[in-house]
Parts: C-alpha cells; structure tokens; sequence
C-alpha cells in the first residue's frame, strides 16, 4: 500500500521539508533510510500511525538482543602459552632502512631550491 507523507517539521539534518512516499509492504521510503537502516524512518512511522499498525513490526531481527546474543553465542578459544607456540616457518618481511625517519627534531626538508628562493634570501633586509 502506497502512501503519501507530508512532513510539518523541518528535519534536523537541514535539508527542506517534503513528501515522502512510503510503500509499507515493499519496506521502501522515498527518503532511503528505510531500506538502508532496516528500520522504520519518521515517515514510516506517520504512515504506520496512519493505518494503525505497529511500527515496531517492520524493525529488523537485526536490532533484537537475541540477534547480539547470537553473535557472543561462540566462545572464544583461550591462547595457549607462548612454549606451545609452532615454529613459524613463513614469509618474513622487512622494513627498508631508508625510509626510517630520524626520531629526534623535525623532520629534513626535502624540498628543491630554486632561482626563485634565491632571489628572496638576497631582497630580505636581516640577512644581508
Ligand atoms: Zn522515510
């Protein structure tokens, strides 16, 4: 079922005010949060007011505690000591030396001097 929103309150995010249309059955908003979030935007719950029906119905399984419990359901497998630990056989990398930065003071200028900058040092009145 199709319905048109018409929103009152300029919304907080700045933007103007506006009509949304709002398609409950196909879960879509005008507005895309619908969809995005899979949880009902204000003119969701307008229109769910509207034909009374419970907004919360359309609030994704995601968003339920049973949902997060789900995901700390798997135990976390405790690290053994380090002795147990097997000979790593990879690949080992290296950094480069040459790109180490010296770790005391600021860092090297690195730019090139040209024609222009010499110019500048000589016009400048405290150096001379
Ligand atoms: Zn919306």
């Amino acid at each position: 079922m199709m319905t048109s929103v018409k929103e009152l309150v300029r919304p907080p995010s700045g933007r103007a005010v506006g009509i949304f249309k709002v398609d409950i059955d196909k879960r879509w908003c005008d507005c895309g949060e619908f969809q995005a979030l899979h949880y009902p935007c204000s003119h969701v719950i307008a229109a769910c007011s509207f034909i009374h029906h419970d907004y919360m119905m359309y609030v994704s399984s995601k968003y339920t505690l049973q949902c997060i419990f789900d995901v700390y359901k798997e135990e976390f497998p405790a690290i053994p000591l380090q002795s147990y630990w097997q000979e790593y056989n990879g690949t080992e990398l290296c950094h480069n030396l040459a790109m180490r930065r010296d770790p005391k003071g600021r860092p090297q200028c690195t730019r090139i001097h040209t024609e222009m900058d010499q110019r500048e040092k000589n016009t400048h009145p405290n150096r001379n």
